[in-house]
């Protein structure tokens, strides 16, 4: 029996956990009838404990979350606990606190002028004004003033909600090389992890995710590493991508003004990055395509909607699909790739059916918005050069499909509105979706 390319993505993924094997095989061989992906949209069903926020008959369902953003543990501008309530109140499910080198923990003192420094002067106010005395720690007077950063363990209990909210315990991975960043996000770790380095730049990818996997191992949970905005400081190429390839998951959209989304005169565009590294390791390296997640790697909380210059919150997220609300689970749906990317298109369905080698989509109406939908692969045919991320066509409307000719090495799907994002980063953006890479599964690899 053809194996569901689910099933067959966790065999080649560079998987973290035998635990997610084993979860998301069961999870694949209950959806997946007809060994097709599909990422349906279901309608919550009534628990026969009639327990809502945790059913006995968890149906599979989107959830929204965001996995890196910066808060005072170090370079973001506000305290932690605000962050999460920025994103709680704009129903966001989940969320991963991402802070250069350190995961939240221990007692750490800040003064309050620093504080005041980096976010305003109202930010000791905002934070005073939602959650009161009683909860704001502070000593000293004058210019000896500080205020306390709570550790991750005390304030999650305060901001998380069951079945609705969750945070996720994370960590920015903050390498360089010759000078050129190598940030490495590592999502449901259990302890900091510092930078390892390595010679080159891919060294130094495969290094730092090694790392990552030896904890997962070690503790026994599911993490997931994901290499930040490439094109930042143009320090990782389309080869650097493609040859770490423990790496499985890149940023195909950060919401930060500074990372080159769109390339320059000397560096691709993140998509073509995509492309390029994807051809890289399916033509010559035999590895299994990257996979994108969208980012806000916000550090600026206070300033306006429309200030182009800031990084800030809410311009690029990823949609889950699982059962659950709990870190293992989202990080497991993330790994297998049964997620897409958005800076605001939202998808009901992802449909991957490999009898008929369509991918097919379902779009979420937006009042007058109109949608198209960009299907690129990359073809190589013998003694021809590589057509490399070409647009294999371009439909309209909410339900596009594409069905693969057997000349594609895969097909992905860049979901377009013709409205601008509420926040944009640059002028002309427009609100997107991104789906992963299908159909790179051939009936050979059974
Ligand atoms: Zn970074
Ligand atoms: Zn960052």
């Amino acid at each position: 029996m053809p194996m569901s390319l689910a099933a067959r993505s966790i065999r080649l993924a560079a998987g973290f956990s035998s635990l997610a094997t084993t979860a998301l095989r069961t999870f694949a061989g209950v959806l997946l009838p007809r060994a097709a992906v599909v990422l349906v949209a279901v309608v919550a069903v009534a628990a026969a404990s009639g327990d809502e926020a945790v059913p006995v008959d968890a149906s599979p369902q989107w959830w929204k979350g965001n996995i890196h953003t910066h808060t005072f543990w170090s370079d973001g501008n506000d305290f932690p606990e605000m962050v999460a309530e920025w994103y709680r109140t704009r129903d966001y499910n989940f969320l991963a606190l991402t802070d250069h080198n350190v995961l939240a923990q221990g007692i750490r003192w800040i003064p309050e002028k620093r504080a005041l420094d980096r976010g305003g002067p109202d930010v000791i106010t905002k934070y005073l004004d939602r959650f009161g005395p009683t909860w704001v720690d502070r000593r000293g007077e004058g210019d000896a003033a500080e205020i306390r950063l709570k550790p991750f363990d005390e304030f999650r209990a305060l901001v998380e909600q069951r079945g609705q909210f969750l945070l996720i315990p994370a960590e920015e991975i903050s390498d360089a090389v010759a000078g050129k960043p190598v940030h490495i996000n590592a999502s449901n770790i259990a302890e900091a992890i510092q930078p390892v380095g390595g010679q080159t730049v891919s060294e130094a990818i495969q290094n730092n995710l090694r790392a990552v996997r030896e904890q997962a191992e070690r503790a026994g949970r599911s993490i997931l590493a994901h290499l930040n905005h490439p094109n930042f400081g143009n320090a990782v190429t389309p080869a650097d991508l493609a040859h770490a390839t423990l790496e499985q998951h890149f940023e195909v959209f950060n919401g930060h003004p500074s990372v080159k989304q769109l390339g320059d005169d000397t560096t691709p565009s993140i998509e073509q990055l995509w492309d390029i590294a994807n051809v890289i390791r399916l033509t010559e390296l035999g590895a299994a395509p990257l996979f994108g997640v969208a980012t806000d790697d916000c550090h600026d909380y206070h300033s306006g909607p429309g200030d182009r210059q800031s990084s800030r919150p809410g311009r690029g997220w990823v949609m889950v699909k699982t059962t659950h609300l709990t870190p293992e689970k989202i990080i497991q749906a993330l790994q297998v790739g049964d997620f897409y990317a958005s800076s605001g298109v939202t998808l009901t369905a992802v449909t991957f059916d490999d009898t008929s080698n369509t991918l097919s989509l379902a779009v979420k109406p937006d009042g007058d918005a109109t949608f198209t939908t960009r299907f690129i692969g990359s073809v190589t045919e013998a003694g021809s050069k590589p057509q490399i991320g070409i647009e294999l066509a371009a439909v309209e409307g909410l339900t596009p499909s594409y069905t693969l000719t057997g000349r594609e090495l895969y097909v992905r799907a860049v979901v377009s509105s013709s409205e601008p994002p509420v926040d944009p980063v640059w002028k002309e953006q427009r609100q997107q979706a991104w789906t992963q890479p299908f159909g790179w599964q051939k009936p050979s690899d059974d």
